[in-house]
């Protein structure tokens, strides 16, 4: 078979998930809590079940759930986003992505990413014909260089990935860039895709600037989240997508051929637990920022180097000098074998991987005693 994804492997998370399970390392590799929801929503769930909500739900998702996330968008960011013309529900923030692409992305059209870049972006655009344009972020604080991006636009550029909370650095894009980068696109035929699944995971008392803040940007804007990273429940490949409704008809044209519609009990547990729990969105920085620090604070005695992660509910941390040696890659290999600690190199999120990088990404989404194990493994070595 002539592949039509020739450079697509086993993704860098299943790989390493596994040679956790396999060593029996722990895994702070992929991106997962090691513990469960909250019990209000897994009881809701059953209860739904049991209830019978078992039939598919409406192509653009549960009316009550698209609701709650109205609801959220407008307290949170002041955007009005109109439930049945704005909120498409999907199943999981994955699905979002690639619909979006799908349905503005077309043969021979360009799409900025930044790198270090998730990696479910580029083989999205490669399935619509479309070529990724890998922009890398500048180090050591992954940003945006402004000058190279406004060089990058082309008449082809159709679209530009933003990441902010950003996987796998942490970084967090500021509201003045939103400005930036709204006049630097204006009167160009280009979309965005606004990546904000760590939007609550968001440290140090700073705001997330997120896209639905931004009148203008948000008028050619596809707006993701997941349910997953915010309720704990990475298995339920929940998500949804906030999109101007024209863009929006456009996505449901995709949507409803690639899935249809998302997981009916699951939206409807869902939906009762953000309406019964409000509180949960507010405490979550709190909750994440409380684990980053006792983290870090216990690698503060190891050999390990960091800058604590801005958002999202991952750490970089540079090894230089422990093994300079070893690339990241074979560094997250030597790790979870020698040292029983899972990792992610974050080199394969490059196009081309920037000279002596010396980064892994931990993911502190883990129970307290699963930090201290890990931190204390760390700082013998
Ligand atoms: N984007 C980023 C940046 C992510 O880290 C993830 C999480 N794995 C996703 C999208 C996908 O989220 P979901 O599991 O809801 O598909
Ligand atoms: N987003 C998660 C991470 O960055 C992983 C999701 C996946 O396994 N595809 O680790």
């Amino acid at each position: 078979i002539t592949s039509k994804l020739p450079n697509v492997g086993t993704t860098i998370f299943t790989t390493m998930s596994q040679l956790a399970a396999e060593t029996g390392a722990l895994n702070l590799s992929q991106g997962f809590p090691d513990f469960d929801g909250p019990l209000a929503l897994r009881e809701a769930l059953a209860r739904h079940v049991m209830a019978g909500h078992n039939q598919y739900a409406p192509m653009t998702g549960l009316p009550a759930l698209r609701e709650q996330v109205a609801v959220k968008v407008r307290s949170l960011y002041g955007r009005n986003a109109c439930a049945d013309r704005e909120i498409t529900i999907s199943p999981g923030a994955t699905q979002a992505i690639f619909c979006a692409i799908q349905a503005v992305v077309r043969a021979g059209d360009e799409v900025i990413v930044f790198d270090p870049c998730y990696d479910s972006y580029e083989p999205a655009v490669q399935l619509a014909g479309g070529v990724c344009i890998h922009q890398p972020l500048t180090l050591p604080d992954f940003r945006i260089d402004w000058q190279r991006l406004a060089d990058a636009l082309t008449p082809r550029t159709r679209m530009i990935v933003l990441n902010t909370p950003h996987n796998p650095s942490g970084a967090l894009i500021e509201s003045s860039e939103l400005d930036r980068l709204a006049e630097l696109i204006r009167g160009r035929d280009i979309y965005l895709l606004s990546d904000e699944v760590y939007e609550h995971l968001v440290f140090d008392g700073r705001a997330h600037a997120s896209v639905l803040r931004h009148d203008e940007l948000y008028q050619r804007a596809f707006v993701v989240s997941s349910f997953g990273k915010t309720y704990h429940v990475t298995g339920w490949k929940t998500g949804y997508v906030v999109a101007p409704p024209a863009l929006t008809d456009e996505l449901r044209k995709v949507h409803q051929y690639v899935s249809f519609t998302a997981v009916t009990p699951l939206q409807w547990a869902l939906a009762d637990f953000m309406a019964g729990h409000p509180e949960h969105i507010v405490e979550l920085p709190a909750f994440y920022q409380a684990k980053r620090d006792l983290f870090c604070d216990l690698l503060a005695g190891s050999r390990l180097r960091f800058e604590r992660a801005a958002g999202t509910y991952f750490q970089l941390i540079d090894y230089s000098a422990i093994r300079p040696d070893l690339d990241d890659v074979a560094m997250a290999q030597w790790l979870t074998r020698e040292h029983g600690v899972a990792s992610i190199p974050i080199s394969v999120f490059y196009q081309r991987p920037p000279q002596g990088l010396r980064l892994v990404r931990f993911c502190f989404a883990k129970r307290e005693e699963t930090l201290r194990q890990a931190a204390e493994r760390l700082c013998a070595i």
